[in-house]
């Protein structure tokens, strides 16, 4: 396998540095799975395209079983102005590649030409290309375009690079690898009065710091201390003119939260804090909690078999099965909602980090990225019982 995949690595390079050459924001990877899906064609691998736009599943069958196994890769790139000036950077103003997609996508190309030449498995493969990880949720909306009702699976697994983990190490744990994002908005109705005259009126303004300050109080307060939680307001927007208290005052921010449980209890603590210091001032409220990206969470088995898949690639030593996990989120965890699966940190090294200008992924990575994806096809897909 070793030397097979090293044979295709200037290809895989090359469609990497290309890819990262010419970057695309999320539904608009045009140029991105035009290529996946040639590549994908030419490799005698089934192709099906325009799921959320510019989506590309490729499916490959060998043997007898009627096992399934799913590979994701993204592809969009983010709304960042390139500061490399190596011959590869960006050739569009203002948009890049910061977050490594293009390695991902040529690693999981790589994988796909292994798989399709060698067919060393018993089962279905389906190799998923999404676009719009960062933030449009392209992996939501492929799911509900019927993504595993047209290609059901046993199971999913993701694969992201890490830059403040050395190159080629790997990193999964079981639970929660990446936490969920919710925004908030939060609009207080006083009444609005002349600044002179205040009793006349409910100063929303008065009232909505108060609950900027009490929201603070939820994490050191309410969370369990061991427990990792953030709560920023981030926007604070009222008032017109110097001598005019208004009506009305709009806040709004974020939340970041590990757990379901600790996230519905902030949610119910948030309401509890904006409705008593409402209260406490007279005024009314509307409070919406808009759920962004849930968290991600690995399940058990799946994540065995990746510590497993990626120890017979790097070694036992280099594979971390309880590595520490992030406070960014990811669309990956919906497909985890639908099927069980993993999603393992493939080390990036520390020279830049990712969503910086400065980044750019690393192609010594990519051989032991494709091998995961390879080993963990054959170990899973083996034919054997589960
Ligand atoms: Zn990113
Ligand atoms: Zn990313």
């Amino acid at each position: 396998m070793r030397d097979l995949i090293n044979s295709y690595l200037d290809e895989l390079v090359a469609i990497r540095r290309d890819m990262h050459k010419h970057p695309e924001p999320g539904f608009k990877e045009t140029r991105t799975s035009g290529i996946v899906a040639e590549k994908l064609r030419n490799w005698g691998i089934e192709v099906h395209t325009g799921m959320a736009k510019t989506g590309v599943v490729g499916t490959l069958a060998a043997g007898n079983s009627n096992q399934t196994i799913a590979l994701r890769a993204d592809m969009d790139a983010l709304p960042l102005q390139e500061r490399n000036t190596f011959d590869h950077r960006s050739i569009h103003d203002g948009i890049m590649h910061a977050c490594g997609h293009d390695g991902h996508t040529a690693m999981l190309l790589g994988a796909a030409r292994y798989l399709a030449q060698t067919r060393n498995f018993n089962g279905t493969v389906h190799l998923i290309f999404q676009p719009a990880e960062e933030g449009g949720g392209g992996g939501r909306i492929m799911i509900e375009e019927g993504l595993f009702d047209r290609f059901p699976t046993d199971a999913i697994y993701g694969m992201h690079n890490r830059s403040d983990q050395e190159a080629g190490l790997f990193g999964v744990r079981v639970g929660g690898i990446m936490a969920a994002t919710d925004n908030f908005e939060i609009v207080v109705t006083g009444i609005g009065t002349h600044a002179a005259m205040p009793h006349k009126g409910i100063d929303p303004i008065v009232t909505a710091s108060g609950i900027v300050s009490a929201l603070q109080s939820i994490v050191s307060r309410n969370v369990p201390p061991l427990q990792s939680a953030v709560i920023s307001t981030t926007q604070f927007n009222s008032g017109t003119t110097w001598n005019i208290i208004p009506d009305t005052a709009t806040l709004r921010g974020c939340v970041r939260t590990r757990r379901p449980d600790v996230r519905d209890h902030i949610r119910l603590a948030m309401e509890r804090v904006i409705s008593g210091v409402c209260a406490a001032h007279g005024a009314s409220y509307d409070f919406s909690f808009i759920p962004g990206y849930p968290l991600t969470v690995n399940t058990e088995r799946e994540t065995r078999a990746a510590v497993s898949a990626a120890a017979k690639v790097v070694g036992e030593r280099q594979v971390d099965p309880d590595t520490p996990p992030l406070m960014a989120s990811e669309d990956f965890s919906y497909y985890l909602k639908k099927v069980p699966g993993s999603y393992i940190f493939l080390g990036n090294g520390k020279q830049s980090v990712t969503h910086r200008a400065d980044y750019d992924f690393n192609d010594e990575i990519i051989p032991a990225g494709v091998q995961y994806w390879a080993t963990l096809v054959e170990q899973e897909l083996s034919g054997k019982c589960r």
